[in-house]
Parts: structure tokens; sequence; C-alpha cells
């Protein structure tokens, strides 16, 4: 499960986020491409811009239970 406390700085406020835990698979990048990019010099993912409607937010979702790693969080909102 994803850590708030462990999220990278780069995460937009919100919702999603992703943690220290990312092996830079690229699942989310592909499956969200609308709201996770790369840091291309830490090697990882991050949220750029949090859903603005349910298909992004349903991506997300998928992105998130997708994870290999569970590096992606849902409760950055808290
Ligand atoms: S799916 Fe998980 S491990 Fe893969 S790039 Fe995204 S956050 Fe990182």
């Amino acid at each position: 499960m994803a850590e708030l406390a462990n999220k990278y700085p780069e995460n937009v406020t919100g919702t999603f986020y992703v943690d220290d835990q990312c092996i830079d698979c690229d699942l989310c990048r592909e499956t969200a491409p609308a709201n996770f990019t790369r840091n291309d010099d830490g090697g990882h993912s991050y949220v750029y811009k949090q859903p603005e409607n349910d298909a992004e937010a349903a991506l997300c979702k998928e992105a998130m239970e997708g994870c290999p790693v569970e590096a992606i969080g849902s409760n950055g909102a808290e």
C-alpha cells in the first residue's frame, strides 16, 4: 500500500500520488497518460495532473490497482 508520507514531491496536490516504492515499470503512464508521467532524472512516475472527469478517474484507479508494487495511493486529498 502506498504511503502518503513517502510520496514524491513532484506529485500535484490531490487524491492520487506515487510514492517512493515506484520501480518505473511504465504501467500507470500507459494506462492513464493524462495524469501520470515520468521523472526522467529520478526514474520514477508521478501524478502531474489529478483526474478532471470520471473517465480519467477510472483510469487512475485502474493504474493504481495494476501497479505491481502498490506505489500509487488515492488518499492524497485526506
Ligand atoms: S505502475 Fe507503479 S511501479 Fe509502475 S511506473 Fe507506475 S507507480 Fe511506478
